[in-house]
């Protein structure tokens, strides 16, 4: 990558970093503050429908007793029953009997006194007959709902299912006929719009310009409510959980920058760290047991390198080998690598002569015929004989294959191993493999992570294995953490693995030991050095 290339992908990473988490902070403010004003104007309105409907039950209720009565109407016992139901009901205010648009006798005993009820506003598909504006001498200022039914009147204070139900002044509320769509009561403005959301069933709610609003609609008997709050609400709300979640979002962006301005600087300085390194010896090997899967017995190692730099901190290789790589930085560290290994590596071949010692290329090294002379060096100082080095190379490595193929036929040619890195990750095809001549094939960590689970890519294995049988390639594993794993792979005829199952990659010291102590040959070690290979 050229530096301003990185440049250009750092600043728009710390775009992201920084405005990412205060977008997601402001859209849960948002959501939040819809939800709960949303939820808010539900409640209203069910509070407000849940009274109604029990104002409607007593009324039913009131009327249902005095026709089961059948008393003359207006006699004594007529008028005792309508006392009887205007004291026990909450709700109702009186109940009177109606003749034409007059109630000539009612539990309020008014001497003699006629009501005029004026005329019938809705009548419900029921046969109720509701009046929604009903004035009274008695309670001048104020406004009733009258319900008649069967020769009877309920009157009920129009404010009383929407009274009480909030302290919010400002939220209108209101209660309407479902079949006509006409408002029996109301605080609060009511735009006709709300009223012809009725249609639909259920609690509804929704936002348009000036309110969040809800309808809740009865099951029971012809009647909903509205309930609508200012979307001045909405917006305080909103505010309220801005001001709670931005610093958080600022926060988590201000983490988020800082990390991608390390890697960054990291990324940027990384080429001439990798150099110091170089001259300063930062950097080590470590070596991953590979194992015979009929065995366990370990029958090769993978060499990986390791950087520690001053401070203590280890750099991934997966970080810095990219940057090598791009910076053309890596053959200087293949030479380190295979010095190291030549240096840690001394009498291994000559105490085990069947073990091998693999090594990463790059591709770089595969395009350079010095790479062959660097393992000539090497397999002279470790005493090395054919198959004691293997050298693994990824698919990527292949950009020139034909002259990658010379370099890998010159290594082969002097008994150096040669095994396909990171198999099915490359977008490479099958022509290369045939043309070029290869020893193994390591099926990459990623097929092996899907076996069992039942995922569709966990089929691309079964196609690796055959392909490396058509080949006559041996295989072998790579990260391998369960035992079913194993077990699956050892029945496909999988022959070598390598995992944190088996072991983890270890300073040769570690291996040497564990080789002494009969690491490659399980079967025969004896019971006493079973726990120290183990543990290792
Ligand atoms: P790789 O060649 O595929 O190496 C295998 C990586 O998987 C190693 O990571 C190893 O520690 C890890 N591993 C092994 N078994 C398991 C397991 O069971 N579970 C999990 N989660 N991981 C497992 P490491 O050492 O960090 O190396 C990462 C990559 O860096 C290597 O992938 C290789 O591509 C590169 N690399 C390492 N050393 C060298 C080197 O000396 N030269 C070059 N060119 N590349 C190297
Ligand atoms: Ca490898
Ligand atoms: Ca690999």
């Amino acid at each position: 990558m050229s530096k301003s290339r990185a440049l250009a992908v750092t600043l728009m990473a710390m775009v992201v970093a920084v405005a990412g988490p205060i977008l997601v902070a402001l859209t849960i403010a948002d959501r939040e503050a819809v939800r709960g004003e949303t939820g808010r104007a539900t409640t209203y309105a069910r509070d407000a429908l849940n009274r109604s409907e029990i104002t409607t039950d007593q009324i039913d209720k009131g009327f249902r007793d005095l026709v089961a009565l059948g008393a003359e109407p207006c006699s004594a016992a007529s008028i005792s029953v309508m006392r009887r139901i205007d004291i026990a009901s909450s709700y109702i205010q009186a109940i009177g009997h109606v003749v034409g648009n007059r109630i000539i006798c009612s539990s309020l005993g008014l001497p003699a006194g006629e009501l005029d009820l004026g005329p019938i506003s809705v009548v419900q598909t029921t046969g109720v007959k509701l009046r929604s504006d009903v004035a009274f001498p008695f309670a001048p200022g104020d406004t009733f709902v009258v319900v008649e039914r069967d020769g009877f009147a309920a009157i009920v204070h129009k404010n009383l299912p929407l009274d009480a139900t909030t302290h919010a002044k400002d939220v209108s509320l209101a209660l309407i006929s479902q079949s006509s769509g006409r408002v029996l009561a109301a605080r609060g403005e009511v735009k006709p719009a709300w009223i012809a959301a009725l249609a639909s069933k259920g609690t509804t709610t929704f936002i348009d310009d000036t309110h969040v609003v809800a309808i809740a609609r009865s099951a029971r008997y012809e009647i909903a409510t509205i309930s609508a709050v200012p979307v001045a609400h909405l917006r305080e709300r909103n505010w309220e959980t801005t001001l709670v979640l931005v610093p958080i979002g600022l926060i988590a962006a201000m983490v988020l920058a800082s990390a991608v301005l390390y890697l960054a600087r990291l990324q940027l300085a990384l080429p001439a760290v990798i150099k110091s390194a170089l001259r300063r010896n930062e950097f080590s090997v470590v070596y991953q047991p590979i194992v015979d899967l009929r065995t366990r017995g370990w029958v090769g190692a993978e060499a990986l390198i390791r950087w520690r730099r001053p401070s203590g901190e280890m750099v991934r290789p997966d970080l810095f080998i990219p940057v090598a790589e791009e910076t053309k930085l890596i053959q200087r560290v293949t030479e380190r690598v295979v010095h190291l290994v030549g240096q840690d590596g001394q009498g291994l071949f000559v105490r085990h002569n069947d073990f091998h010692i693999s090594l990463n290329l790059s591709a770089a090294d595969l395009h350079d015929f010095a790479t062959v002379g660097l393992l000539r060096d090497l397999a002279e100082q470790m005493r090395a004989g054919p198959g004691n080095l293997i050298v693994e190379a990824t698919e990527r490595c292949l950009t020139d294959p034909a002259l990658a193929g010379h370099v890998i036929g010159a290594l082969r040619g002097q008994g150096v191993g040669v095994a396909i890195d990171d198999f099915g990750t490359g977008y490479s095809s099958l022509a290369y493999l045939e043309s070029l001549k290869l020893d193994y094939l390591k099926i990459d960590k990623a097929f092996v992570d899907t076996l069992g689970t039942g995922a569709a890519t966990s089929q691309v294995v079964f196609h690796i294995i055959e392909m490396a049988k058509s080949l006559g390639l041996k295989m072998i594993a790579e990260g391998v953490e369960t035992e079913a794993q194993a077990e699956f792979l050892k029945q496909h005829g999988v022959e070598y693995a390598q995992g944190y199952l088996f072991a983890r990659p270890m300073p040769m010291a570690e291996l040497s030991s564990c080789l002494a102590a009969g690491a490659s040959h399980p079967a025969v070690i004896s019971a006493d050095v079973v726990p120290m290979v183990a543990a290792a």
